[in-house]
């Protein structure tokens, strides 16, 4: 066997899930089809539970240094922004940070942390057996394809991906601008939609839904002229827009796999769920997926926790990606509503966001995933368990066992388990990606958490 784990993309996904395994000492090897990272950013936003999450692991201070904390983000465009400062997270904000520094962040750590990371090789071939994979000629006991949304991965495991293929396209700009408008600007009226967003290096990006652009299948560049006609007849003026960074198309295909796992192949990131970008939640997605998958797949391929361990990924991430895949449905309905009809029900859904704080709270909690939670199947487990823990010490990957007091024989059993033991205000088992995982109210919790340690079937 060439390696553990090959992971096929070294996107953000896949660099932060090589970074998971290697915590645990896993070998992984990742491809990459491209020579180079390429030269533009996708993502922007970064929410407040991928935040959390990357505290947990150092990673995050990069971050919350250089990015932009804005305390509002919008929904479908509509004039009323949602609040996000009454979050009750330790970042109660969205953090603006570009996507390839973020990888790069990401395929730095993952290098130092011993993962190779190869360049300029395209998957073209993935196989499995009872025994392990073949990815190109390379073999490995399993291979995560985080190979984006045209996964060759996810089609050789014959994994469907259901949904509904592109209704309309929007266009995109990265550009100068002399006169810009201000920031937070966003236009929906009969003309069409637009956000205008500022980035670093004094560059805008202008997006949004133009309903006179939908030739061509939408799929043509757009260019610079036909960005500054679209100013002027959705915003109303020019902005003085130049030396263009990057001008794209995309469309509103939204599609989620039917399974993440076949067998040993498993899906993370965009080759698990596509979607239109309303909301900025696609990154944030896959880097959740990553930390959900990383501890039980390094789990399963030592031998510390059988194989079904891995099942659990797709029951407890596919309802949310399928949840986000909705959210950015009804978005994109809101972005589009350009007929007076939609414009009188989007100018209606404003004012009950802004009259109705608990709305706009719902939907700030859903956007920045504070509100995503693994329920278990049993009735009878503890009302914690699986929800979310918004701050621990969880830089090694390794679970924790906190308790209000000393636990003499759960910490024994804890460390020949490989679980740290903290002081925390309950006596609970934190999972390496910030979810309870056992909690106990019992007056004398020493007994019963060497019980749940013994029987959790996993060691780290
Ligand atoms: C305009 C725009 C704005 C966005 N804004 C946001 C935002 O603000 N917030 C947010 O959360 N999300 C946003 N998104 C979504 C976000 O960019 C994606 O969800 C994210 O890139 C997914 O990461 P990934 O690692 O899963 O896939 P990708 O970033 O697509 O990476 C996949 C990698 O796999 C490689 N690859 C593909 N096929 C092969 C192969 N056969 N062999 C080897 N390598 C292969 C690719 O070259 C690529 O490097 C936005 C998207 C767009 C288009």
């Amino acid at each position: 066997m060439d390696h553990d784990v090959i992971v096929v993309g070294a996107g953000p996904v896949g660099l932060l899930l090589a970074c998971e395994l290697r915590l645990a000492g896993v070998g992984v090897a990742v491809l990459e089809q491209r020579a180079e990272r390429g030269p533009h950013t996708k993502a922007m936003a970064v929410h407040a539970r991928t935040v959390e999450q990357l505290a947990m692991r150092g990673l995050a201070e990069p971050l919350l240094t250089a990015g932009v904390r804005l305390p509002s983000w919008q929904f479908g465009f509509l004039g009323t922004r949602i609040d996000f400062t009454a979050i009750d997270s330790p970042y109660p904000f969205v953090l603006t940070f570009p996507q390839n520094r973020t990888e790069a962040l990401l395929e730095e750590k993952a290098i130092e942390l011993g993962a190779t990371v190869t360049r300029g090789v395209e998957v073209t071939a993935v196989s499995q057996d009872d025994a392990g994979v073949r990815v190109n000629d390379l073999t490995a006991a399993w291979v995560v394809g985080a190979d984006g949304a045209n996964s060759a991965v996810r089609k050789a495991a014959d994994i469907g991906f259901h949904g509904i293929e592109a209704r309309f396209y929007s266009y995109l700009g990265d550009v100068q601008a002399d006169d810009p408008p201000p920031p937070g600007f966003d236009v929906v009226n009969e003309h069409g939609a637009m956000m205008v967003a500022p980035m670093p290096g004094g560059v805008y990006r202008i997006a949004g839904y133009d309903p006179d652009h939908q030739e061509h299948d939408g799929r043509r560049e757009i260019t610079l002229d036909e960005l500054n006609d679209i100013c002027r007849r959705i915003a109303g003026r020019e902005f003085g827009i130049h030396d263009p960074k990057w001008l794209s198309r995309f469309g509103n295909t939204t599609k989620v796999a039917e399974r993440y796992r076949a067998g040993r192949v498993l899906l993370a990131g965009d080759a698990a769920h596509m979607h239109f970008p309303a909301g900025g939640n696609g990154l944030n997605l896959g880097l959740q997926d990553a930390l959900n998958l990383g501890w039980k797949l390094a789990a399963v391929v030592q031998g510390r926790a059988p194989d079904e361990l891995l099942d659990s990924y797709d029951t407890e991430r596919r309802p949310w990606g399928d949840d986000v895949a909705r959210h950015t449905m009804a978005q994109t309905a809101l972005i589009t509503a350009t007929t007076p009809e939609g414009l009188a029900l989007r100018e209606l859904l404003g004012d009950l966001i802004g009259e109705f704080p608990d709305v706009s709270l719902r939907l700030a909690r859903r956007l920045s995933a504070i509100d995503v939670a693994y329920p278990p199947a049993d009735p009878a487990a503890h009302p914690l368990t699986g929800t979310r823990v918004p701050e621990a010490d969880l830089h090694d990957a390794k679970p924790l066992l906190l308790s209000p007091r000393p636990l003499p024989h759960a910490s024994i059993t804890a460390t020949r388990l490989g679980v740290r033991v903290a002081t925390g205000p309950t006596t609970m088992i934190v999972r390496p990606d910030g979810y309870v995982w056992w909690a106990t109210d019992d007056d004398d919790p020493d007994g019963v958490a060497v019980t749940a340690l013994d029987g959790l079937g996993v060691s780290f």
